[in-house]
């Protein structure tokens, strides 16, 4: 089993032994998720990331991830390291997260945070902030129906985050929190979900087999990025007799052999 690569998560790691990133690892595991917004709207994830670095020792606050809708960052190791480490995301002093989960957020969750704003487009933003969310709850066997949880809902004397940003942009925590669900569903690679790639040797093009053995979408070769996992597999010929071609609108096609 594997997880739908949608976005690249680029590594931007704040600099160690700092007050934002301690280097102290996440124990005895990532028990659950923090979803922020960074209550600063047009701030980017690159924007934030530099503040976090230039200021690395003015405060003991930081999170994990953020997403914009162009990036998504990680500056304290969590998807992008096999050794995440804690993040000051939540308050010691609010118990609403050992209430929940058993632990202090900043001990054993990752912190995932939202830009917004009127000059970042909020359909893609949103996509890559469920998205990262979802893989954050596969990566660390998480069942992502409860292990979820809102800054608001922590520390509801203090915070309004992620639904204030999410409010303005649009969205709604209630739907995130669905959403959420459902990318993990959908972004779940099963060997029934894999496709084979299979290469018409006298048209240049390139089907996508589905486990039902019909050709489910079709690429130009050369709307290929080829490199990573991508490869070529499969016979022509045991795909002669499917029917004509349909078309998938909206398929993600896994280039798994
Ligand atoms: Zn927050």
């Amino acid at each position: 089993m594997s997880f739908k690569q949608k976005y690249p998560i680029i590594t931007r790691y704040l600099t160690n032994n700092t007050n934002r990133r301690s280097g102290l690892l996440i124990s005895p595991g990532v028990k659950f998720v923090v979803a922020h917004d960074t209550g600063n709207p047009n701030s980017t994830a690159a924007g934030n990331v530099a503040y976090y670095e230039r200021t690395a020792n003015d405060a003991n606050a930081s999170a994990h991830i953020f997403t914009d809708d162009k990036e998504i960052i990680e500056c304290i190791p969590a998807l992008t390291s096999d050794k995440p480490e804690k993040a000051w995301q939540v308050l010691y002093n609010v118990s609403k997260d050992n209430e929940l989960y058993g632990y202090d957020a900043n001990d054993a969750a990752i912190g995932v945070e939202y830009c917004y704003g009127s000059n970042i487009n909020a359909a893609e933003s949103y996509k890559r902030y469920v998205w990262v969310l979802a893989y954050v709850c596969y990566k660390f066997k998480l069942n992502p129906a409860t292990a979820v949880a809102g800054h608001f809902i922590l520390d509801p004397a203090r915070k309004t985050d992620p639904k204030s940003g999410l409010a303005a942009s649009g969205r709604t925590y209630e739907q995130l929190l669905k959403d959420i669900v459902s990318e993990y569903n959908s972004s779940i690679i099963t060997s029934n979900n894999l496709m084979k790639l299979i290469k018409n040797p006298s048209s240049q093009k390139i089907y996508a087999i589905g486990a039902d053995n019909k050709k489910h979408w079709i690429f130009n070769e050369e709307s290929f990025n080829v490199g990573k996992a991508m490869e070529l597999w499969g016979d022509w010929n045991t795909i002669e007799n499917v029917g004509d071609d349909s078309y998938a609108e909206g398929h993600t096609i896994i280039l798994i052999k």
